[in-house]
């Protein structure tokens, strides 16, 4: 029988047009890889190429959306309803692109998709193995995203650390695309660490110096390698990580952490990342793009500005991760504004026990983000019980929303066992609930209402004020709704549903009438907020922070 052979990229109709660019990760993680990606897609996207972005992950789950945030962080919601990895937010906000569920492949997806056809009988009695059929699947899908995007550049990157046991297919993907796609077709950057020694005062680059080696004898050589450090190195020890790690020595980009995140496409341009690229991969090396835009966004993120606080009110708030692109939105929306953000963030949990409501007094605005299980929940209803009594702005997160609308029926309508059912089943009062259609279903992972549904907005209401349209489409990601059972009591006393869907069915916006900003969204508006373009639900909260603060805005 003849032997399984490995699929050249036009096995899989990909287009030997098409050029990739691909990171991997060198000696810890959270170094910035992600973040480099999407720095280095703004790049070539501002000077007119078309890209596009995919992460390869790992680990063996499907997709991110049944871990915890502890481990992973937030889950990114793109249009699609795919759940992915929070650097798909990186990609989005930096390149302002709008991805789908082909950029984020997971390991789980993989095998799935591979055990799946063997149990077909598709693979006509051959014994399955890594090499070639995972690493053929990862190639299909590594070619599915450049096909279906049209996109000059495909930028991947790879999760995890060279030497991780996980990532090894991914690897071995990519070495074998060098000799598929050809050297002008392909594009290596490999992101490390430079740890510093405090005792001698310097940077080390030996860690740099293995992984690179322990790439290498994947069969991978770096065409580039960024050097992520805390401190500033001199250009002798660029020629040393050149010199040992055998890549041009203006292919080593010394990259320094900055506080002012979005300046990182400008550190890259400043080193000439794109030029050397694009002249690698034999294309053309366009003007230098026009940079002013981003400019004026750092320079704005490091002027004094009067600052206004907030409270972020949580369950996961040890870990900022968690609540990345809310932290996000409310930074674009500051930044629009010309005032500083000055973040709190509260655990829920400690003000059950009667903790933190220090913080939640001295803020002039309160953030409840998203979230699923009890735990929590009720420290997030008294919050929105404070915020509405002593009418603090407040934004409800699809959770908040929905923990707002609790508090209302509990307090106002006197409702007192008012809940979700997501927190009590048998609540008399279910002012939260599953939508009918939905009771039967009972796998964890197929219940949700999943990525973009339109919402119409209700003239004259906080919210459409903020929008200044009637009609939006917003990324959900939740199983419970409001019970539409409740619409017309709670409208009688005090809360307006500000935006509903098209066909009337769903409750998408609620908001109190008599408060100058209390508005919870069934949605999740943050992801769709950028730095240029803050999120105008965002923005109107930010305002009316602002206000109460007494601070001047722009
Ligand atoms: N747990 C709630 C639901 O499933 C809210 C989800 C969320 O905040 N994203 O409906």
């Amino acid at each position: 029988m003849a032997l399984p052979t490995s699929l050249l990229i036009k096995d899989f109709g990909g287009s030997m047009a098409t050029k990739y660019i691909f990171f991997t990760g060198g000696v810890v993680s959270s170094v910035g890889k992600g973040v480099t990606a999407a720095a280095v897609g703004r790049l070539l996207k501002e000077r007119g190429f078309q890209v596009v972005v995919q992460k390869l992950d790992p680990y063996i789950n499907v997709d991110p959306g049944t871990m915890s945030p502890y481990q992973h962080g937030e889950v990114f919601v793109l249009d699609d309803g795919a759940e992915t990895d929070l650097d798909l937010g990186h990609y989005e906000r930096f390149i302002d692109v709008r991805l789908n569920r082909l950029c984020n492949v997971t390991t789980g997806q993989v095998y799935a998709e591979v055990i799946g056809k063997e149990r077909k009988g598709d693979y006509l009695g051959g014994t399955i193995q890594v090499i070639p059929h995972i690493t053929n699947e990862i190639k299909r899908r590594i070619i599915a995203v450049g096909k279906s995007s049209n996109a000059e550049l495909v930028l991947v990157e790879v999760g995890g650390t060279v030497g991780d046991i996980e990532s090894l297919p991914f690897l071995e993907v990519l070495r074998q695309l060098r000799s598929d796609l050809g050297r002008e077709n392909s594009f290596y950057v490999h992101v490390t660490w430079l740890p510093y020694i405090g005792a001698t005062g310097e940077l080390k680059t030996k860690p740099t110096q293995h992984s690179v080696a322990e790439l290498r004898s994947i069969g991978i050589s770096p065409d580039m390698i960024v050097a992520r450090s805390d401190y500033s190195m001199d250009g002798s020890l660029c020629e040393k990580i050149a010199l040992f790690c055998d890549v041009e020595k203006r292919a080593v980009i010394p990259m320094i952490t900055t506080p002012v995140l979005y300046e990182v496409p400008l550190l890259l341009e400043k080193a000439g990342v794109a030029d050397f690229i694009l002249e690698r991969l034999g294309l053309p090396v366009r003007p230098k793009p026009d940079w002013s835009e981003w400019e004026r966004i750092v320079e704005e993120v490091r002027k004094p500005k009067p600052s206004v606080k907030v409270a972020l009110v949580g369950k996961y708030v040890e870990l900022h991760d968690a609540y990345m692109s809310v932290r996000e939105a409310l930074k674009h929306a500051a930044l629009y504004l010309g005032v500083e953000l000055d973040l709190r963030w509260v655990h829920s949990v400690d003000l059950e026990k009667g903790r933190g409501w220090e913080v939640v007094r001295e803020v002039d605005g309160i953030v409840v983000p998203g979230g699923f299980g009890s735990r929590g929940t009720e420290g997030k209803i008294q919050t929105a019980c404070y915020a509405r009594m002593e009418k603090v702005p407040y934004l409800g997160l699809c959770l908040g929303m929905q923990l707002m609308v609790v508090e209302f029926a509990r307090a106002v309508l006197g409702n007192d066992e008012a809940n979700s059912t997501e927190f009590d089943r048998s609540t008399p009062v279910p002012v939260i609930d599953l939508m009918p259609d939905q009771r039967t279903i009972s796998d964890l992972g197929g219940t949700m209402r999943l990525g973009l549904y339109p919402c119409q907005l209700q003239p004259g209401t906080v919210a459409a004020q903020a929008y200044q349209e009637d009609l939006v489409q917003e990324r959900h990601r939740h199983r419970f709704e409001f019970n539409n059972q409740y619409r017309e009591i709670f409208e009688k006393n005090g809360m307006r549903f500000s935006g509903i869907s098209p066909d009337g069915r769903l409750v998408e916006i609620a908001e109190i009438v008599d408060h100058p900003f209390m508005v919870g969204t069934q949605f999740h508006p943050e992801f769709l907020s950028r730095p240029n373009r803050p999120h105008p639900l965002f923005m109107g909260f930010l305002r009316a922070v602002c206000e109460r603060a007494g601070v001047e805005h722009r």
